[in-house]
């Protein structure tokens, strides 16, 4: 079967969106800390931040009790007000005291955060500074993981932003980024499928700080995370093009996702079929057999991670579950056009969050599973609704054919698991 030639558009386009602003429950920029110091292996995050922060990032992340950890937190206190130079200063020296004792490091990331103490910082100033003294051995990059008015994904946003700012120019013939951190072995699958095809990849973020793409005006960018919108207005900035696609969940979105680059890079109907086809079929029958279990059964998504739309999407059309309610954070009507066309007509979409009143609605509508952050979790489930943490979804292998299975199995094991408690 070739499956682009099945595509059915349905039109959520231009459904009328539930926009609120009240209460929310998210988690801020900083947990982004938690995936992005295991992809970049030569970066140390040094957040600059209050306690609360390095509670935060040192519970999310956990104690590495053999390795040494790559990141941190240098702790402003209200005392340091007193004089920002002194802090300066201060920055300096634990950055330089670092850097001696951690020659392995190659690229820092100042991370600021949202204390009043901490705003006030000119990080950039600081990173400048500190690159005049460490540059060419180590690169300083600064970005904010503050909590205030985001959600925790966007912290790898505003990540892999400064790191784009800052990518040598691409002169070339034309060439392939894909925007967004994905598990190592996620990255060889598409860089195995795209090399057949004949196309040059690189991935944005690199493994390591010396293996960042170039961008240019001939390069062109997949998305591979929905949550990317300042990444990707720095990478057109740099006269790269954004390829617009589906995200890569399940095997039709995989499918859309890998065909929009094929397409762009003039990869044959056939050469592309050949290709995706065997990966495709596994992904399938991955999948029917997780139709049996979850098909009809109904899934709300609470606006967390900006994964909601392109997930909802792959369990509604892959899965066949009825979707009770898509909650995002951000709507970014540009980024998710593709989406939306393939979203079933009539679907609840909300934008926003005002907490009490969207926990009615999952209350009233008793969806067989929530998708939500971990503060909403335990208080549903002890009302007797089933979740799934939103955040487990960005911590796991979920692109990719190879992942398809896996990613509808994150949605069928707590449903199983509530209904054996049931019985
Ligand atoms: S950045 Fe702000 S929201 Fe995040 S842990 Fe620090 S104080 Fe809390």
């Amino acid at each position: 079967m070739n499956i682009i030639s099945n595509i059915k558009t349905t039109g959520c386009e231009t459904a009328p969106v539930l926009r609120e602003r009240g209460q929310r429950e998210v988690f801020c920029g900083l947990t982004s800390i938690v995936w992005l110091h295991r992809k970049i292996q030569d970066a140390f995050f040094l957040v600059v931040g209050s306690r609360t922060c390095a509670h935060l990032v040192q519970s999310a992340a956990g104690v590495m009790i053999f390795a040494e950890p790559r990141f941190a937190t240098a702790i402003i206190d209200e005392r340091d007000l007193a004089g920002l130079a002194d802090i300066d200063d201060e920055l300096d020296r634990v950055v330089n005291r670092l850097l001696e004792r951690r020659p392995e490091i190659k690229m820092l990331f100042l991370v600021g955060s949202c204390p009043s103490e901490v705003i006030k910082l000119d990080l950039k100033r600081a990173a400048s500074r500190l690159n005049r003294e460490h540059l060419p051995n180590v690169r300083v990059l600064n970005y904010s993981g503050s909590g205030i008015e985001t959600t925790f994904t966007q912290g790898e946003d505003a990540c892999l932003a400064s790191l784009a700012e800052d990518l040598p120019k691409y002169t070339g013939k034309a060439n392939l980024v894909i925007a967004g951190s994905l598990p190592d072995a996620v990255e060889d699958q598409f860089t195995r499928y795209l090399k057949e095809m004949g196309i040059d990849v690189s991935f944005l973020p690199g493994r390591r700080s010396n293996a960042m793409p170039a961008v240019g005006p001939n390069t062109v960018f997949l998305m591979a995370q929905p949550f990317l919108g300042d990444t990707a207005r720095v990478l057109k900035e740099k006269g790269a093009t954004a390829l617009q696609a589906p995200f890569p969940f399940g095997a039709e979105g995989t499918t859309l996702w890998l065909k929009a680059a094929a397409t762009h890079f003039g990869v044959l109907d056939t050469v592309f079929e050949k290709i995706t086809s065997a990966p495709r079929q596994r992904a399938e029958l991955a999948l029917s057999k997780f139709k049996k279990s979850l098909g009809g059964k109904s899934i709300f998504f609470f606006p967390d991670s900006q994964l909601e739309l392109p997930l909802a999407r792959f369990a509604s059309r892959e899965l066949d579950m009825k979707l009770v309610e898509v909650g995002t954070p951000y709507l970014h009507t540009q980024h998710m056009a593709q989406e939306l066309a393939l979203l079933p007509a009539g679907t609840m979409l909300s934008e926003g969050q005002d907490v009490d009143k969207q926990l009615d609605r999952c209350r009233a509508a008793r969806p067989d599973i929530t998708v939500c952050g971990l503060g909403l979790a335990n208080p549903l489930e002890a009302e007797g609704l089933t979740t799934k943490w939103s955040i487990e979804l960005v911590f796991s292998p979920i692109h990719g054919y190879e992942q398809a299975g896996d990613l509808a199995g994150l949605f069928a094991r707590p449903i199983a698991r509530s209904e054996r408690l049931a019985v």
